[in-house]
This record gives structure tokens, sequence and C-alpha cells, in this order.
């Protein structure tokens, strides 16, 4: 059996397992590398389309294999096509883009593995994207063709349950659901030929379905696993810090407090924030006005009977219409079709609703309205016109590199020229090294793999005096395990 990381070493995400087992071959997560891309790449310095996958190899963003990318851009770069993929499948842990968004590039017949709620997470990223490329996560158009005569493929989903046992090959893989910052997370136990792994992908024991992550630790300790493969993200950190329940709490005080608007910024994607949000507005007698975007994915999480979300058109729920194009939106007696023409398709359909709503009611009803604002919709504060006495909840984790650190001083700066004073409060999605090594010593694995933080060699230090060994992955090396 052999493992080979393409990605999550020293860097928080971007992981990309590559496990053989005798003739069978399977990737665990294919997520994005943002700290690598970010080495090269900025906002204004892209990677080229023209150059198909080229860019991206070129610095080990995507691991240089081959039978497993998608024909068009190979032959973008000359290369000779992918006839039958040289993987067996790909397992995803989730849809946050670290673990997920990379599966864009592959070869279309490669199974992907996930659950349900993850695969809806990824249709709704790619249908409400303003980009193209590298947007593919869901469905599929062959690049490079004219767009009339291009078929659309769906990827090729199999989505699993908690506890299902799914055979490939010499392999069985068993998915186990576990709480982390977005619905739809697993973890795996993985049994080969003659080693059993557990991967924990990303976890936390304080959230609020924190029986999950018991459960897959449980599972774990059954499987007396050879290999434990664990996300470090925060083995630095001592602090637990707050609870969600505790988030909502906070959040319940600071609009109670608040005479004027509200506005909030918190993880788009995190359904269990969302909620803590919606339940504080509706305790307090406000009315929670999300952007569109949000509409969209709130709208496609709703197939997910299982997942316990307010409709879009709730009575506590606002959609907020930003300005797009002229900006007829504002404007009286213009014709609806006219005002559609400036949205994008996906989002027409929530121009009309009767809880729409734009920044004209935002400024007229600032006392009963709670307003998402993320870091994108800064924007909108100049037309909304936030009356002395608003306030700014800021519920995500505090600024992790340079460029983070640039952004949120900017934001910073936005807020001090509104009159806005910030309040934080923010659960993390990842446990801290108290859990951590608590869950390495109860699975008590032969070997310990940590991925996903920069700080590998603190599980070594820390784990010192057990009988747990910790190998450092390096990028791209083979790790033979009998
Ligand atoms: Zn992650
Ligand atoms: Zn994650």
């Amino acid at each position: 059996m052999r493992l080979t990381f393409f990605g999550g070493v020293n860097e928080i995400g971007g992981n990309k397992i590559f496990l053989e087992d005798r003739d069978t071959k399977l990737f665990f997560d294919f997520g994005f590398s943002f700290s690598t891309a970010k080495k090269y790449f900025s906002e204004f310095l892209q990677p080229r389309i023209v150059n198909g996958l080229g860019d991206f190899l070129e610095f080990g963003i995507l691991p240089e294999m081959e039978g497993i990318y998608r024909d068009d851009y190979l032959k973008q770069m000359s290369r000779k096509p992918t006839i039958t993929p040289n993987i067996d499948g790909v397992f995803l842990s989730h849809a946050h883009a670290d673990h997920s968004w990379n599966i864009a590039f592959l070869h279309k017949d490669i199974p992907i593995y996930c659950g349900e709620t993850c695969k809806l997470f990824l249709k709704a990223a790619q249908e409400s994207s303003f980009a193209r490329f590298g947007q593919d996560f869901h469905t599929y158009r062959e690049a490079f063709v004219d767009r009339i005569k291009k078929p659309e493929y769906e990827r090729n989903f199999h989505t699993f349950r908690t506890g299902d046992k799914i055979k490939i090959g010499s392999t069985e893989v068993v998915p186990i659901h576990c709480d982390h910052s977005i619905p739809g997370n697993y973890s795996f136990i993985i049994y080969c030929s003659n080693v059993t792994i557990a991967y924990t992908g990303d976890l936390r024991m304080h959230g609020p379905k924190k029986q999950m992550t018991y459960d897959f630790i449980n599972e774990a300790v059954e499987a007396k696993p050879d290999i434990l493969i664990i996300e470090g993200t925060r083995i630095n950190e001592r602090e637990r810090g707050l609870a969600e329940w505790q988030v909502k709490q906070r959040v319940k005080e600071v609009i109670s407090r608040t005479k004027e608007l509200v506005l909030v910024n918190f993880p788009l994607r995190d359904v269990d924030r969302f909620n803590s949000f919606y339940q504080a507005c509706k305790e307090t007698h406000r009315k929670l006005a999300i952007t569109t975007k949000q509409a969209y994915l709130l709208e496609t999480l709703k197939q997910d009977k299982k997942l316990a979300i307010p409709k879009i058109t709730d009575e506590n729920i606002l959609i907020y219409i930003h300005r797009a194009g002229w900006g007829k939106i504002a404007f009286d007696n213009i014709a609806v079709e006219e005002v559609e023409q400036e949205y994008y398709k996906w989002e027409k359909k929530f121009l009309n609703l009767n809880n729409a709503i734009c920044f004209k009611d935002v400024n007229a009803r600032q006392k009963d309205v709670v307003l998402y604002c993320d870091f994108f919709d800064l924007k909108e504060l100049i037309d909304v016109k936030p009356s002395l006495g608003s306030r700014y909840i800021y519920s995500l984790s505090e600024p992790h590199d340079e460029e983070a650190e640039i952004d949120f001083n900017r934001m910073l700066n936005w807020l001090e020229h509104f009159n806005l004073p910030m309040v934080q409060a923010h659960a993390s999605g990842h446990a801290p090294r108290e859990d951590l090594i608590k869950i390495a010593r109860v699975i008590k694995p032969k070997t310990l793999i940590p991925i996903h933080t920069e700080y590998p060699y603190l599980f070594y230090r820390l784990l010192k005096f057990s009988r747990i060994r910790v190998k450092l992955p390096k990028v791209g090396e083979i790790i033979h395990i009998r």
C-alpha cells in the first residue's frame, strides 16, 4: 500500500491524498491549495485558461499525473487525451474549496464519491458562480468548442450515507458523518488489503453536532487503524473558543442592544451559523436580509430533507437585491423585464418575490433589519447609509495570512468611515490542540500522519512519549506501508 500527499502538507487545506492498494487507485479529497496558489498568483495575475492546466502544473498546484485530467485542457497543452481514467475514484470529505474544488479539472468519467449534501453545495457553487474557469464541479461542458454544440454532462457522482460500505477493487471505504462548519461532512475508515487507515477530513468536537464526531471516533477505535491521517488546523491553539450556542447568544445580545441597523458577516456555507443568526433575528423581532447568492444556496439545500433550514420566503427572511447594470431595481415605473435583464439568470427568480428588498428599503427600515454584508458587499454601505447607532458583527475566523490581514484592515477602514463599531463572535470549525491530541490517543494508531496544518511537527512533539509514531509527509513523496 502506498500513500502520496499532493497537498495539505505544511498548509491548511489543499488536501489531495493518493492511495494505491494493489491495482486500486483512489484520491481522498481533491482540494484547491490556496497557499501554494497564492505564492504565484494574485487577483490580477491569474492562471490562464489558454494554457489548459499548464499554469497549475507548472507550480505543483495540481499534481503531475497521467490519466486523470480533462481531455479539453490536455489537448490545449498538446498532451495525449485520457482514454480511460487511471484512477478508480475520488472521495470527498466535504464541499469546502480546499477539499473539493479541483475536481473541476478531472476527467468527467472519474467517479466522485461524496455525501448528498456535499453534491448540493457543489451544484449551488457552480450555478451561482461569477467565474467560469475551474468551476465545473457539478456539470461539465467541453471548453474551446462552439458553445451551442457542447453537450453538458453531469459528473459521475455516487452519493453515500454514514456507515455505507463502498467496495472498490481491493479496498473497502466506510464514510462516517462528522461535525464541521459545513453540513454533509465525513471522515473515512479505509480497509486496504493489509492495512487499515482512518482519515479525519476536517472535524471538531465542540460543535452543535459533536455526537457525529464521537460516532467517527468510536468507529475508528473499533477499526484499530494502522494509520491515522489527522487534520491539525488548530494544533497550535490551546483555546477552545466559543461554541455555536454562545455565538448565537452573543449575536442576540448585540442585536438587542443595537438601536439602528445591524450588519453581519459570517461564512456563507456554515448552515449552523446561518441558523444562529436566523434564530437570533427571530427572537429579537428583526428580519434577516440575505444576498441572492445565499438565497440560491438555501433553495438548493432545501432539497436535502434532513437539513433544518427555513424557506427563502420565510416571514423572518428578506432577500437583498444589490444594484446591478444601470441600477434599474431602484427606479420607479420600470418594466419587470427591463430590471431582470440586469441580473444573472440564476438571480432573476428572486427579484419579484414579496420579500425582495433593495437598499432604499433597508435605509428606511434600519431598526428592524439585520443585513448580511461580507467583504465584497461592503460597497452596499454607500447605498444603504447606516444611521449612527448601527453595528457590524464579524462572525468569521481571524485573518490567517498577510493578504487576509490587508483585506481585514481595509474592512476596518470602511467600518470606521461609516461609524460602525465591530463586534466579534465566532466558533471554529476545527478542533483545538487538546481535542486533536485526545482523538489521536483514543484512536491509538501505529502511525499518525498530520496534514492540513502549518505546524505538523507539533504532533511529533506532543506525542513524543506515546506509542504513536508520527510521520511528517512531504509533498509528492511516496510513503510505503506494509
Ligand atoms: Zn479544510
Ligand atoms: Zn473544511
